[in-house]
């Protein structure tokens, strides 16, 4: 497949966004017209640039308000095509995408726009140009990508065949089979862009909500498949339109949005060998049926089994000790060689990691995954550009296999085991005695917050790289702002990871400066609380009119609503089951909950997340 980027996805100047495109591996560009006009480079150097670079110059875009219109607009509407055709050929340029007129059309004849694209076509053969006419979903007339073809069909020139460009088709939601029956030779360019499914007007969903295949809710990999059937060879390229890819670092926009495609490139491929078109009987041929566009695939990996180890990074852990104590975890020992903690409860184990710490306040710094195969796991995630964490280890450990988040988390990718334990774990010492407990307990959950500008990357990281899967978003009101709450989850919800979008106030550089928190889940959490309780946890106290609130929705038995306001627990249920929780106080940006899973309560307390926000809010600002 070969790869490509209009240069208005990225920040920066024409230059940077070129170099960003080399460097992150795309074969070509669409320049924006934008990003010429106001560049120093003239089209030669542009030229230049590009050829060294290594990168084509796929398309020149956006052509608007041609056709439908009267004959004088036609012929000032020439005028200025052929300036540009002009201007392509001293980029080198042979392709230019022709939108549907939004504004200036005044006859709705497809006759008459048949004719004044006749003519255009002619006009561009004479100067080697390729017109790509695409139907814009808010176009005034012409709408529908189906329209768009009828018309380049009826106008039957060399020169003239149409773009499909994703949002616009995704967006109206028509039916891309269709796709399958275009004449493969009049698909001149194909765009991609996702989006979050809104309801809004679909022209500033278009300019500020476009996101990177993955990132979405569209469904792309249908929408290449019926590509790739009827046949198209040319460029796949994002055109992605989005105020904060806009702002963003743009050499870290272009890898973000290069692994989309890679991304997008492998799901094509599956979607095509599970949709073969053919009888029961020819299924199997069909599936491996070739197509002109060769597709790569990436090595495959299954949903994660479970959490192997969270780790929490500190300089001074003396307050992170006591709070795992507390809580009723055990001291496992140090690390012989490092400076590690290890600290279990059942299979829940946390690293306290003094190492390189300095100064440092207790934040998650690394999550362990449990995956069939580390080694073929850590092969994809570098495939899609996942950059690699390198840890020191000693001749006899066991190697880590791991990669960064956007978020500067370290992911590893450890080798699970059937029964629950972890082979590393006896790279740890004897421990402290400790009396044994024998409390089960697994990590439920681990929340995580985003900065603003990597939010949408984060969700393509954790889908691509580890097959989680993103459930639709929610909102959670806290003081500071709205919380973007995006939970990413396995099928059997073995490994839940929630991904926060810190209001801007809470989170103004890359720092983590937002609350984090790790959630483990106990059989008898009643039982948790007691305990820790005895042994002098501080508990986030919740107010006593969250248990006014509570009665009034859930009518509790009394004895059971004065046990959860004595302990500090809050609760909610669904048609499924019912949920327990409660929150410690927050050690650096760090804190820890406890959760019960009763019946098959799927959810997070979500009803109870702006209680926890108010009450950390006001103990944050009262200290
Ligand atoms: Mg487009
Ligand atoms: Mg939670």
């Amino acid at each position: 497949m070969r790869t490509g980027i209009a240069t208005v996805c990225l920040s920066g100047t024409l230059k940077e966004k070129m170099q960003a495109c080399a460097i992150a591996g795309f074969d070509g560009i669409e320049i924006f017209e934008q990003d010429l006009v106001t560049s120093p480079l003239s089209p030669e150097e542009v030229r230049k640039m590009a050829a060294d670079l290594g990168l084509g110059l796929d398309l020149y875009q956006p052509f608007r308000d041609f056709d439908g219109v009267t004959p004088d607009l036609l012929k000032a509407n020439l005028r200025r095509a052929e300036a540009k055709f002009k201007l392509m050929s001293r980029l080198g340029m042979d392709t230019i995408l022709v939108c549907s007129n939004v504004a200036t059309a005044t006859i709705d004849d497809d006759e008459l726009r048949a004719s004044q694209l006749g003519e255009l076509a002619e006009l561009a053969g004479d100067h080697g140009v390729k017109v790509a006419y695409e139907a814009l979903a808010w176009g005034k007339y012409v709408n529908d990508y189906e329209h768009a073809y009828r018309l380049v069909e009826m106008v039957d020139h060399p020169n003239l065949g149409t773009c499909l460009d994703s949002f616009h088709i995704l967006s109206r939601d028509w039916d891309t089979a269709p796709i399958e029956k275009i004449n493969a030779d009049k698909i001149f360019f194909v765009q991609v862009a996702d989006a979050p499914k809104l309801s809004m007007d679909v022209l500033s969903w278009s300019r500020h909500y476009r996101v990177f295949p993955g990132e979405g809710q569209f469904e792309l990999a249908k929408f290449m498949g019926h590509v790739v059937r009827a046949g198209y060879t040319g460029p796949v390229s994002l055109e992605v339109f989005n105020d904060v890819f806009r702002q963003s670092d743009v050499e870290r926009t272009a890898v973000d949005a290069m692994r989309s495609l890679i991304w997008l490139e492998e799901q094509s491929a599956k979607w095509l060998a599970s949709n073969a078109t053919a009888a029961a009987s020819e299924q199997k041929a069909a599936s491996r049926r070739r197509y002109p566009m060769e597709l790569a695939t990436l090595p495959k990996v299954n949903e994660p089994a479970g959490f192997n180890f969270a780790e929490v990074k500190a300089d001074d852990t003396a307050q992170l000790e006591k709070l795992l104590g507390q809580l009723g975890f055990e001291f496992e020992g140090r690390h012989r060689t490092k400076d590690v903690q290890l600290w279990t409860m059942g299979q829940a184990r946390v690293i306290i990691n003094e190492q390189a710490a300095q100064h440092a306040e207790p934040a998650i710094a690394a999550l362990g995954f449990d995956v069939d195969s580390p080694v073929i796991a850590s092969a994809r995630a570098q495939q899609l550009k996942a950059p690699v964490v390198a840890r020191k280890v000693q001749a006899d450990e066991e190697v880590f296999q791991g990669i960064s988040a956007p978020d500067s988390t370290e992911i590893f990718l450890c080798q699970g085991s059937p029964d629950g334990t972890a082979a590393w774990t006896y790279e740890f010492g004897e421990g402290l005695e400790h009396p044994g407990s024998d409390v089960s307990a697994v990590i439920d959950h681990v929340n995580l917050a985003q900065p603003w500008q990597h939010f949408d990357e984060a969700v393509l990281f954790y889908t691509s790289a580890l097959a989680l899967e993103p459930q639709p978003f929610a909102e959670v009101p806290s003081p500071s702002g709205l919380v973007r709450s995006q939970v990413m989850e396995t099928s059997d919800a073995s490994v839940r990871l929630v991904l926060n979008l810190a209001p801007a106030q809470q989170a103004q550089t890359d720092r983590k400066t937002y609350q984090e928190h790790i959630a483990f889940a106990v059989d008898d959490l009643v039982a948790t609380a007691r305990s820790a309780h005895a042994r002098g946890l501080e508990f986030l106290e919740i107010p006593a009119n969250y248990y006014e609130d509570l009665d009034a929705r859930f009518e509790l038995e009394p004895e059971f609503l004065a046990m959860l306001k004595e302990l500090n627990l809050l609760y909610d249920r669904d048609a499924n089951g019912e949920f327990l929780h409660f929150y410690t106080a927050t050690v650096g940006s760090v804190f820890f909950e406890m959760v019960e899973r009763r019946g098959n309560y799927d959810g997070y307390g979500a009803p109870n997340a702006p209680v926890r926000h108010a009450v950390q809010y006001d103990s944050l600002h009262r200290s």
